[in-house]
């Protein structure tokens, strides 16, 4: 397989995720704590609203460690010089394509079939419930 060089772009995109990593993480913290302190006794009134905030509060979180996810796999990527790579067919990823969506680690082609599975993956659960 052919090595991606270090050039210096990947090296500010590495330092650039990894500054979104740490804000992440600091604001997935914070949503911890605030999920902690609002333990408080309520009336039934506050009831619907309270399972809405922790509903938003809950999908908040899942795409924060979804988003860090996938910095951390970009970053390792970046690490074993083949950021750029698709990780399914290892041909070069478009650039146009990395540069509206820098977590890409798969090529079109290949997240067009992935995106294909995950679907039907989804309406066979669907059908179970
Ligand atoms: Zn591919």
């Amino acid at each position: 397989m052919e090595i991606a060089p270090q050039q210096e772009w990947v090296q500010n995109l590495a330092q650039e995720l990894r500054n979104e990593r740490a804000k992440l993480a600091a604001r997935a913290t914070q949503s911890n704590v605030t999920a902690l302190a609002s333990n408080e006794p309520w009336d039934e009134g506050d009831q619907a609203k309270i399972y809405e905030d922790r509903e938003a509060r809950w999908i908040n979180q899942r795409v924060l460690d979804h988003r860090i996810q996938m910095i951390d796999q970009s970053l390792q990527q970046i690490a074993l010089g083949a950021y750029g790579i698709c990780k399914q067919c290892r041909k070069p990823i478009d650039p146009a394509r990395l540069a509206a969506m820098r977590y890409a680690l798969s090529c079109v082609t290949c997240q067009a079939k992935n995106e294909r599975r995950s679907r039907a993956v989804n309406r066979a659960g669907a059908y179970r419930n």
